[in-house]
Parts: structure tokens; C-alpha cells; sequence
């Protein structure tokens, strides 16, 4: 493999006066922004930069995109909109030549089980073609392969490839009897009516640990039925049928679509559930005749368990005059995987096990198989999780995307991709209402010469860091096999700030957030998935800042604190103090729109007539970290909290902002600001950096330095460059990805690797070595 370091000063802007037309926004004010009004050119890249909380998300996504859907469903008979999301129209005073928008973001690809990387990008669909017509022997028609429909699917998984069953040694506690609670099933707390079903039964001895249980009262407890029991419920006196708790959870949570049981008992079911292998196919979820057919002596899912890379090779060898075009199509829509750096993937791999990033480039993907024309696709940080080597490629992909006739806005803090864009906006000067303002338009070129935030960013070096902690320990992680990983051994230093470096796919997660947090279980991460906190959550709650604020409001108006929360009688009544209402829809995203009765304010208005110097909770709520430390002056308990916010680079969100809007990056922020005061703990971070403007890079690292100074070990995945320069050791995986990777190839100081000649990371230190 020849790699390829295309320097992005090489490539060509997209002639200038082609195309034609423009984007208009006049008077935009959707959360912090200030009147911006741009003129956005139509068929060119543009590229929004500028600080976290500055305003680029409220540009791009608040106001273009969902205006452009809300004009999309206008176009649609009565009959079709009332069935689709409303959108409000966004704050503004015009919006005019807009297209439709599609937004590729990192939300999670959704799917289930049965959605993989094959499916998803309709690759899988082109190989079942070809294997209905050209193996032998051929199992039928091209459903025959497809593990989601009942003519191909394996009939002991349902097509799943696995097992799934209620692990009993997690379901009960051998040592306890019903009485203390033995049965640890959500559900079956002691004195519920469900518990009352065995504890009421007359066939145990309440008193007995579970233990002492003789094997015909195991047996009945677990899978017993066949008779009912009378229980006295607050309704009156009712006869249940009896029904072993094995049973009862397999009926209850495993045998319904999981799609409608509630995410509580999800998590429940996931909590009590060992998933293994399914015993008659194996994991490759076919029947029996589907595994038998075989093209070149390879099965279909001996494709689908290979890289892209390879198997892409595979079907070249396929002559066949009649095959040969059908392989050639699906070779064409992998060749695009292998396009974006998603090479080491496998077509068999579940959608929901990819990470954010790799989810937003399988989402480009499919859009650049399209052939239409004359959209705006809409990116949000498309290099999150991509080694400086594959920006590259990357930023081919929005070349084409616009060569092919569509406008193409992008927010994004990597300088190698800002150095594509025909037209760049900085958003800022500062964030939250310290921004919402334009603070340059135009050129590249011309950013780098600004006198902006972004402007000086990118004509700053960070120096290589010189001088390195000495380790107070080790934490060896020894035979790492798990994926792609080649049985390695890394010894990771404690007490230092590590860099885990690699390009995409070559073991960076599997080793830190699988391999190393389970041998080192104590291990500390903080990462950017969803903070599982009810729908009413806030900075303010998840830091505990509330109790506080809703004491000193109290104390002011000689009032009940409780008046104060959102789950109180003073809460809104209409949105039960969310502020908004949520409407879900089945097959889209639910709709979010501000609760019409408080318009957003979640309490009752008689709650907002209490002030404290002046200011209701609701204003409050409204305020930043850096607002409310001014405001809340000598409350001893809140200001380490609200510095907090402010050190992660947060100072911007307001403390009442629902945790449901905030990004990955952020979330992952948030989680790192209630760590601050911790000693002696092993953190783990996956590209904290995510969402970071350079600005605030510097920043973050400050803080990382801060943590391992208070006696603290950091270990972080990490692309960004400025970070690997800062970092005591770094644990560098390759050479590249999937298969080709999984192998240890440097460990030592950034100042050592930049000397490694085989290393892809050393390559781009060596090009800004500071
Ligand atoms: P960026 O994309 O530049 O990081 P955003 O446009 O997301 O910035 O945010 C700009 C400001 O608007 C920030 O102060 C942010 O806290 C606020 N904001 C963003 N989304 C919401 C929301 N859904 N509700 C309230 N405030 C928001
Ligand atoms: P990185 O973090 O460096 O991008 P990963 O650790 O995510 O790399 O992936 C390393 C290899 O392991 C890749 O080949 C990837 O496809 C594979 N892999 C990662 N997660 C899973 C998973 N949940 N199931 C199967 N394979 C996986
Ligand atoms: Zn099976
Ligand atoms: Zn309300």
C-alpha cells in the first residue's frame, strides 16, 4: 500500500462565477445569534469555524436546515404534512434560495441488530443478487440470503446470528431468601404484587435462602406454571396465573420486538441477558441452504465477514460474462467504503457498534451514491475520529459532493479541511453571548491573515513538549487480542498524560475502551455517549448546582425550596416543567417544540414572581457559568462547580440548557467538569478534543495537565496534533487499519516518535513539529 499525504495547499477551488446563485439569510437570532445576515454562495464548499457556543450549529442546522425541511413539507397536500414533523420557523428576518438540505451528522445510525454495515449501504442486496444467480448450489431467488426475511433467515436466531437468554446467576441471589429480596429481577422488589406471585404462593418457604432450595423448588421458582395463586391486590382479591421467573422475563423482555419496550427496561434486559453465539449458524444468521451455496468455494457470509478491502479482490476475480457486471456494481459501492478511509470495516459488522464518526462518513457514502443534484448537504465536524492522514480522502469526498452540482456547509475546527473550503464564515468573537456574531467572511487565505480568534489560531505553533513526567507506575495490559489487535503488550505509564494514536480502525478504542478498562477495572471513563439523566436535566442538576440555587430562592422569599424544582406543583403543568413538548412520531425523529402555556419558561408564573436581587429562577437558568458566578458572589458551595464549567471550556452554556441539546464533545465536557477535585483516579478519554476549536484545545490540555499534576493518570485517544506535541507518552497502533493493523508500533515520548520512520503519526508531527 502506497500512502498518500495530499497537501491541501495543492487543490483547486472551484472556479469562481460557476454554478451561481447564493444562500440569503438576513436578521438571523436563533439562540445567541445577533442579527447575522449571509450570503452563502450556492455549488461551493463553505466552511463555518470559530469557537465552541460562538454560533455555527445555530447557523447551519437551527436556521438553514430546518428551514429549508419546514419549506420542503409546505410543498407537500395537507394530508401528507399533517403526518410529517412540524418545524417552527426559525428566528429570522429572511431565508431565501434555499435547497434542500441534508444533514450528515454524527447522531447515532439507529438501526437494530439486524442493521449492518452491508445492509445499510445496500451492498448486501447486490451480493444476494449474485448469489441467487452464479453459486452453486443457489439457494433460490435473492431473498433466500437475506437474514431478515423468513425464506433465508436461520430459524433458531430469527436471522439475529446470536442468542439471547436471561442469565439466572445475575437474576437471583443464592445467599438470600425471598424474603430479603433474593429475587433481583426489575420488578420483583420484596412486597410488589409480582413478587407476592411466588412469595403467595404457598410453594416456599419465604424464610429459605434460595440456596437451601431443593432441586424441585429451584426448578419450580425458575420455570414452574401450571397453577394459579389468589393475591390480594388493592383492587380487590384476583386469581394469577403462576409463571417461573425465567419464563416470565423471557416473555416479558426477550420475546417482544425491543423496539417497544421502553428504554428502562432495555437497559434492564440488556443489565440480566448473556448473548452467545446462535448454536446452528454460528453468527452467520442464514439457513442451513444459504450457507451451503458457495461462489470460488466461499460462502456468502464468509464475503461478509471479510474486510471491504478484501473482498473487493474477491469479486474482481469473478469472469463470468453474466456475474461479472453485478460484481463489478457492488465492487463500485465498496470501493466508496474504501474511498473514506472505512476499508478495515466488514459488511458484517452491526451499525450500532460504530463510533460516531465512522456512522457520519457511512451516512456520506450512501449520499454520494445518489445522482441528484442541486442539494445542500450539511456537516458537522466530518475529521471527528480521522488520523490527519485521512482528511484527505475525506475532503475529496466533499469536492466531488460539490463538483456534482450541490452546495456543501460544513462546521469544522481542522484546519486541513478549512483549507478546501471556497468560502469560509468565522463565527465569534467568544461563545454563548459572547458570539453570535460574524467576525470574518471570505477566503481561506484571507482567515489566516484575521485578525480573528480562528485568524491568530492557525498562525500559532505549539511548541513540542520537552521535558516528561517521570511515571509513578505501570498499567500493563498484557496479550491484547480482542478485534484486530495482534496480542500486543503496552505498558501504559501512571501518573503522566498518554496519547493513543492511529489512523482509523487500527485498534485505538478496542484497546483503551475495551482491553484496558477491563484489566483495569477501577479506570475511570469519560466519554461522549448520552448521561443517563431524566428529560428535565441541566448543567445545573448534573452538577448539583439546584439544591443550592433553589435554597438561596427559598431563603429570599421565605418559600418552600421545592416550589423551585421542575418536578414540583410549581412547575409548568402543560410540559411538566421540560419547557417543550416532545411528539413522537413512529417512523422519524420525535419532534421537540416549545411548551405554548409557559413558552418555554417550565414554571408557573406565580413561581417566576419570586426574585432573588431582582431575577426570577427562569433568568437564572438563562445564565452562564461566568453569569452566575458574578451573580451567586461568596456562595462558597457553587463557585468551584461554576469554575468547573468554565475550565472544560463550558462557560458558555446556559445553566438551564436541557443536556438532550448538547453534543457528543460537550457531554463529554460536561462528565470531565465533575472531575476536577479527584486524586489517584485513571481517566480515560476518547478524543476529547471533539467539538474543540484550537483556541480551546490549548485549554483542554492545560486541564489534562492540571488532573495528572493533582496525582491523577490521563490516558486519551487522541488525532489532534497539538495534543500528541503536549502529551508525555504516546501508545501509537498500525501500521493502518483493520487486519493491516492491531500492532504496537512506537511507544515513548512525542519527541522520540518524531524520529519513527514507519509511523503514520510521526509523518504529520514531522510536517509541524512547532
Ligand atoms: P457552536 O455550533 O458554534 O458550538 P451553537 O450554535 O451550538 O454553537 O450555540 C450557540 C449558543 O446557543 C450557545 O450559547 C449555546 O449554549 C446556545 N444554544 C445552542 N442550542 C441551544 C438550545 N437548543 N437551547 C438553548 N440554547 C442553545
Ligand atoms: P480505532 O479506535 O483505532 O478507530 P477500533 O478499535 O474502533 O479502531 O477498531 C479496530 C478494529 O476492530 C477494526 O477492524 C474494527 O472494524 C474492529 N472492531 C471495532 N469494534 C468492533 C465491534 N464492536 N465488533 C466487531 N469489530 C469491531
Ligand atoms: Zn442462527
Ligand atoms: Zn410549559
Amino acid at each position: 500500500r502506497t500512502p498518500e499525504f495530499p497537501a491541501p495547499e495543492t487543490r483547486t477551488p472551484a472556479s469562481p462565477g460557476s454554478g451561481g446563485g447564493a444562500i440569503v439569510i438576513t436578521g438571523a437570532r436563533e439562540n445567541n445569534l445577533r442579527d447575522v445576515s449571509l450570503t452563502l454562495p450556492k455549488n461551493k464548499i463553505t466552511v463555518f469555524t470559530g469557537v465552541s457556543g460562538s454560533g455555527k450549529s445555530s447557523v447551519v442546522f437551527d436556521t438553514i436546515a430546518v428551514e429549508s425541511q419546514r419549506q420542503l413539507n409546505e410543498t407537500f397536500s395537507s394530508f401528507v404534512r399533517n403526518r410529517l414533523p412540524k418545524y417552527e420557523r426559525p428566528l429570522a428576518d429572511g431565508m431565501d434560495e434555499l435547497s434542500v438540505a441534508i444533514v450528515v451528522d454524527q447522531k447515532p445510525l439507529g438501526g437494530n441488530a439486524r442493521s449492518t454495515v452491508g445492509t445499510m449501504t445496500d451492498i448486501y442486496s447486490v451480493l444476494r443478487v449474485l448469489f441467487s444467480r452464479h453459486s452453486t448450489p443457489a439457494a433460490g431467488p435473492a431473498t433466500a440470503y437475506s437474514f431478515n426475511d423468513p425464506t433465508g433467515m436461520c430459524p433458531v436466531c430469527d436471522g439475529l446470528g446470536r442468542t439471547v437468554a436471561l442469565d439466572v446467576e445475575r437474576a437471583v441471589d443464592w445467599t438470600k431468601s425471598l424474603d430479603e429480596g433474593a429475587l433481583l429481577l426489575p420488578g420483583l422488589s420484596v412486597g410488589s404484587w409480582e413478587w407476592k406471585l411466588y412469595a403467595e404462593s404457598g410453594r416456599f418457604d419465604t424464610a429459605k435462602p434460595l440456596d437451601a432450595y431443593t432441586p424441585e423448588e429451584r426448578e419450580l421458582l425458575l420455570h414452574g406454571s401450571g397453577f394459579s395463586v389468589r393475591l390480594e391486590l388493592k383492587t380487590g382479591s384476583a386469581d394469577m396465573k403462576f409463571e417461573g421467573i425465567v419464563n416470565r422475563f423471557t416473555r416479558l423482555f426477550l420475546k417482544r420486538d425491543t423496539g417497544t419496550l421502553s428504554e428502562k427496561r432495555r437497559e434492564a434486559a440488556d443489565r440480566f441477558t448473556v448473548k452467545r453465539p446462535c448454536p446452528e449458524c454460528g453468527g452467520a444468521r442464514l439457513n442451513a441452504a444459504a450457507r451451503a451455496s458457495r461462489i470460488d468455494g466461499l460462502t456468502i457470509t464468509d464475503w461478509t465477514r471479510m474486510e471491504v478491502a478484501d473482498l473487493i479482490g474477491v469479486l474482481r476475480r469473478i469472469d463470468d460474462p453474466v456475474a461479472a457486471p453485478v460484481a463489478a456494481a457492488a465492487r463500485e459501492k465498496l470501493e466508496r467504503l474504501v474511498g473514506i478511509g472505512l476499508g478495515y470495516l466488514s459488511l458484517d459488522r452491526e451499525t450500532t457498534t460504530l463510533s460516531g464518526g465512522e456512522g457520519q462518513r457511512l451516512k456520506m457514502v450512501r449520499h454520494l451514491g445518489s445522482s441528484l443534484t442541486g442539494l445542500t448537504f450539511v456537516f458537522d465536524e466530518p475529521s471527528v475520529g480521522l488520523h490527519p492522514r485521512d482528511v484527505g480522502r475525506l475532503n475529496d469526498l466533499l469536492v466531488r459532493l460539490r463538483d456534482r452540482g450541490n452546495t456543501v456547509l460544513v462546521v469544522e475546527h481542522d484546519p486541513d479541511v478549512m483549507a478546501i473550503a471556497d468560502h469560509i464564515v468565522d463565527m465569534g468573537p467568544g461563545a454563548g453571548t459572547e458570539g453570535g456574531r460574524v467576525v470574518y467572511e471570505g477566503p481561506f487565505d484571507g482567515l489566516r491573515r484575521a485578525d480573528t480568534l480562528t485568524g491568530r489560531c492557525l498562525r500559532r505553533r505549539t511548541p513540542l513538549k520537552e521535558t516528561f513526567r517521570t511515571p509513578t507506575g505501570r498499567l500493563a495490559v498484557t496479550a491484547a487480542d480482542r478485534h484486530n489487535l495482534k496480542g500486543i503488550d503496552v505498558g501504559f505509564p501512571a501518573g503522566v498524560l498518554t496519547a493513543v494514536t492511529g489512523v482509523a480502525g487500527s485498534g485505538k478504542s478496542t484497546l483503551v475502551s475495551e482491553v484496558f478498562t477491563a484489566a483495569h477495572p477501577e479506570a475511570v471513563v469519560i466519554d461522549q455517549g448520552a448521561i443517563t439523566a431524566s428529560v428535565r436535566s441541566t448543567p445545573a442538576s448534573y452538577l448539583g448546582l439546584m439544591d443550592s440555587v433553589r435554597r438561596i430562592f427559598a431563603r429570599e422569599n421565605g418559600v418552600d425550596p421545592g416550589l423551585f424544582s421542575f418536578n414540583s406543583s410549581g412547575a409548568c403543568r402543560e410540559c411538566s416543567g421540560r419547557g417543550v413538548i416532545q411528539t413522537d412520531l413512529a417512523f422519524m425523529d420525535p419532534v421537540t417544540t416549545v411548551c405554548r402555556t409557559c413558552g418555554g419558561r417550565r414554571f408557573q408564573n406565580h413561581v417566576l414572581a419570586h426574585r432573588v436581587r431582582g431575577r426570577s429562577i427562569v433568568d437564572v437558568l438563562g445564565m452562564t457559568a461566568a453569569e452566575a458566578s458574578a451573580f451567586f458572589e461568596g456562595e462558597a458551595q457553587m463557585l468551584p462547580r461554576l469554575a468547573a464549567l468554565d475550565e472544560v471550556g463550558l462557560g458558555y452554556l446556559a445553566l438551564g440548557q436541557p443536556l438532550s441539546t448538547l453534543s457528543g464533545g460537550e457531554r463529554q465536557r460536561l462528565k470531565l467538569a465533575t472531575q476536577l477535585h479527584r486524586t489517584g483516579s485513571v481517566y480515560v478519554l476518547d478524543e476529547p478534543t471533539t467539538g474543540l476549536h484550537m483556541a480551546d484545545v490549548g485549554t483542554l490540555v492545560t486541564l489534562l495537565d492540571r488532573l495528572v499534576d493533582a496525582g491523577n493518570t490521563v490516558i486519551c485517544v487522541e488525532h489532534n496534533t497539538d495534543v500528541v506535541k503536549r502529551a508525555d507518552w504516546v501508545v501509537d497502533l498500525g501500521p493502518d487499519g483493520g487486519k493491516h493493523g492491531g500492532e504496537l508500533v512506537f511507544e515513548g515520548t512525542p519527541a522520540q516518535l518524531l524520529a519513527h520512520p514507519k509511523s503514520f503519526t510521526a509523518e504529520f508531527l514531522r510536517r509541524d513539529p512547532g
